[in-house]
């Protein structure tokens, strides 16, 4: 159709849209229709008077996806990674709505059949790499996370730097063999995490991770080809009330609010193919620069939780996400 003849003209940027399902004592839901074009329509649901709300993106996952379904459309992006191309792949949504369960799979979901996007994309990519006889890849990875401006690495925990200089470069890349390997680190980084200085129990939802897979492919001739996959866990994207918010919390939100709006000014930026791409309002998006724009390929997911509490924050996504596809 023509709205994906646009999306082609516009280049790398993809936007998909998923809904998690209702649980346990939620009811009421904020989805009116879920169109196969990639439409959804939103609707207050407590709101007698209600004004209904369409929004477009290039493929829309609603409660009953599987894990599976969500992959096979993204795995043509995570193949092109074996092919040289750079890929970042975002979570977006407020905390609760489903981010780490589609890039990780159910807490704690490493022996569960649901396993999220990374281990299946590392399966892919070991898999590729094994089939093409006639070139010799080496795939690393780098687990860093963004905390109020600073990043920390989060597989070589001496190097936490404290000044927030560190840059991705410097974080330690670890030789990996098997998607086993990389679940190790994972965990490892996780640990790391969950044990921060600062730790706290909302820490995971204050800040962003990222995990890149970083593959260098030699062929017989010796042509070389390198390039990263940036799998990309953002900090929730809920309002916080500045009225209540105050110290740490009122920090953490302000650099939150800034970091994700930054993401969404490069991203519309490079959608709109615009000569200037704010890349230094933010870590994330400095950090991220040399996989964001060029030939680089850029999915965000826009995740919604549709129980009718989350009605304006699944707006607030919705606008978001639009804006950046
Ligand atoms: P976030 O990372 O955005 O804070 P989570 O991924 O932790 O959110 O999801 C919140 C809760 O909803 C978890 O209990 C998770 O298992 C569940 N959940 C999220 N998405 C789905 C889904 N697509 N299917 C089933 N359960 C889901
Ligand atoms: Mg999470």
């Amino acid at each position: 159709n023509l709205y994906n003849m646009l999306q082609e003209l516009r280049g790398n940027i993809r936007v998909f849209c998923r809904i998690r399902p209702l649980i346990n004592s939620e009811s009421v839901s904020s989805i009116e229709h879920i169109g196969n074009d990639g439409s959804i329509m939103v609707c207050d649901p407590l709101k007698s008077q209600t004004t209904r709300k369409i929004f477009q993106f290039n493929k829309i996952f609603g409660p009953t996806t599987t894990q599976g379904e969500v992959y096979k459309e993204t795995q043509s992006l995570i193949r092109s990674v074996m092919d040289g191309y750079n890929v970042c792949i975002f979570a977006y949504g407020q905390t609760g709505s489903g981010k780490t369960h589609t890039m990780c799979g159910p807490s704690g979901g490493l022996s569960s059949q649901e396993l999220g996007i990374s281990y299946m994309a590392l399966n892919d990519l070991f898999s590729i790499s094994t089939s093409r006889v006639d070139v010799k890849y080496d795939i690393h990875v780098q687990m860093v996370e963004i905390y109020n401006e600073q990043v920390r690495d989060l597989l070589n925990i001496r190097t936490c730097s404290s000044n927030g200089l560190l840059s991705l470069p410097d974080a330690k890349m670890c030789p990996v063999q098997s998607p086993s390997d990389v679940i190790n680190l994972m965990l490892l980084g996780e640990k790391h995490r969950a044990s921060s200085p600062t730790a706290m129990n909302h820490r995971s939802s204050r800040s962003h991770s990222i995990l890149t897979v970083h593959v260098n492919g030699k062929d017989m001739s010796g042509n070389v080809t390198r390039s990263s996959l940036h799998l990309v866990d953002l900090a929730g994207s809920e309002r916080v009330d500045r009225s209540e918010a105050t110290g740490d919390r009122l920090k953490e939100a302000q650099h939150i609010n800034k970091s994700l709006s930054c993401l969404g000014d490069v991203i519309t930026a490079l959608a709109q193919k615009n000569s200037h791409i704010p890349y230094r309002n933010s870590k994330l998006t400095q950090l991220l620069q040399s996989s964001l724009g060029g030939n680089a390929k850029t999915l965000m997911f826009a995740h919604i939780s549709p129980e009718a509490d989350s009605y304006l924050e699944s707006l607030s996504t919705l606008k978001f996400a639009q804006r950046a596809s």
